[in-house]
């Protein structure tokens, strides 16, 4: 396919980049009500849900335009909008397996950001192998009683509703009993414990439930339908939006090196010269698998393996292009933010420490390795 940006292309892009550079709330965005608002905004101008459908409040744009909006927002460092995983991945997943009620009640208030949504999948037991989990979802005829216990919430303190999956036959094969539903968080048997990271700030939570309760109208798919519909959550977690905004912060970041290594006085270092040049060559290779995804979407299919690929080959080149930045501010790269020599109060130190929470999310996991040998390989599962 040839991604070369069409006439009409090229103009979007210099109306996305007009329209951001009047409105974007750069770093002002930090209250909820701020987020909230900066979101409603995004939308209203037509770049939240860009791909979903009209009838459910969407766009109806083309990926193309959507990766030139993404692209747009991550060059001038303009917030994401607040309900990203909603957008991303749970109303995608509505779309998909929902039922025309669910569509209806859930999706609009998902794109206004009315209604912030979290994912209640991982387990301190079930990371990677996820389909070990153990919260399970008793029938009690209209409602499902939840108990068990997630971990990594993203969102969770803020979120109002989060898409659950949870045991439904404790006697099946461990994919076969799992089943798929909606969560109301905003209930007494539901308790958001918020986990605090090595780099000071909370992203994600534990979440206790206590008889919580699911109603029955709120099943995604068919009872025991579970891993499928996970499978359906995670290629989009990995396809869209997420690693179109990656290549161009890891672009940046490259660029930033080249700075940081004159500073330094590095940059005539034959090794160090080595080590960006393969950086920046890897943030090429995450373009070109980019191009992958893009092409597959531009063909009106849904995200393939490529797009496991992209997250798991982000996160260890996350990793190591802070590690090279952290060798290269040397004796200073120890030192707390606010001392005279804290490059950038401490921003190489932060990306560091990121990298090593946020490759968790990308490492190799069963669930990955299951994607990639069902759509590449053929293998079955
Ligand atoms: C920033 C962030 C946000 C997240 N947000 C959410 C969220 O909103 N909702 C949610 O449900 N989850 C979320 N997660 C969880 C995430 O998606 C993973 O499921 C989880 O981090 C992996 O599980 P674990 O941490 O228990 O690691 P484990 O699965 O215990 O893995 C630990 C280590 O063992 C390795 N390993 C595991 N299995 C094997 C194997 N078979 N062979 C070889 N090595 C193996 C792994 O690669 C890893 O290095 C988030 C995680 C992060 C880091």
């Amino acid at each position: 396919m040839d991604l070369n940006p069409t006439a009409e292309d090229r103009a979007f892009r210099t109306e996305v980049r007009r329209w951001l550079e009047t409105n974007a709330a750069t770093g002002d965005a930090k209250t909820l009500d701020e987020r909230k608002a900066w979101h409603r905004k995004l939308y209203e101008a037509g770049y939240v849900g860009m791909l979903w459908p009209k009838e459910y409040g969407g766009w109806g744009r083309t990926p193309m335009q959507q990766a030139i909006v993404q692209d747009e927002m991550a060059r001038l460092g303009a917030p994401p909008p607040i309900n990203g995983l909603g957008i991303g991945f749970i109303g995608p997943t509505i779309i998909v397996h929902g039922t025309d009620w669910q569509k209806q009640r859930y999706l609009k208030k998902m794109l206004t950001a009315e209604e912030i949504w979290c994912q209640l999948y991982s387990e301190p037991n079930a990371g990677s192998d996820l389909a070990s989990l153990k919260t399970r979802a008793e029938d009690q005829g209209d409602h499902f009683l939840v108990n068990g216990q997630k971990i990594w919430t993203s969102s969770g303190p803020i979120a109002d509703w989060g898409i659950l999956l949870a045991r439904t036959d404790g006697k099946a094969a461990k994919h076969k009993g799992i089943s798929c539903v909606l969560l109301h968080m905003r209930q007494p048997g539901v308790e958001v414990r918020p986990l605090r990271q090595i780099t000071g700030s909370s992203l994600f939570s534990e979440v206790f439930m206590t008889n919580a309760r699911a109603e029955k109208r709120d099943l995604i798919g068919n009872l025991n339908q579970g891993w499928e519909i996970a499978m359906t959550t995670l290629a989009h977690e990995r396809g869209t939006g997420f690693a179109f905004k990656e290549q161009v912060l890891q672009r940046i970041a490259v660029e930033d090196l080249v700075r940081l290594a004159r500073e330094r006085g590095r940059a005539a270092d034959p090794v160090v010269r080595q080590e960006i040049a393969r950086r920046w060559i890897e943030v090429e290779l995450m373009r070109l698998m980019n191009c992958r995804t893009l092409t597959r979407l531009e063909r009106g299919e849904e995200p393939g393996p490529e797009s496991s690929l992209v997250k798991l080959f982000w996160a260890s080149l996350t990793q190591r292009l802070h590690q090279l930045a952290l060798e290269l501010e040397g004796p200073y790269a120890t030192l707390v933010a606010g001392s005279r020599r804290a490059v950038e109060d401490g921003r190489w130190q932060q990306a560091f420490l990121w990298s090593r929470v946020g490759a968790i999310a990308g490492g190799t996991s069963e669930v990955q390795a299951n994607i990639i040998a069902q759509r590449i390989l053929g293998l079955p599962r």
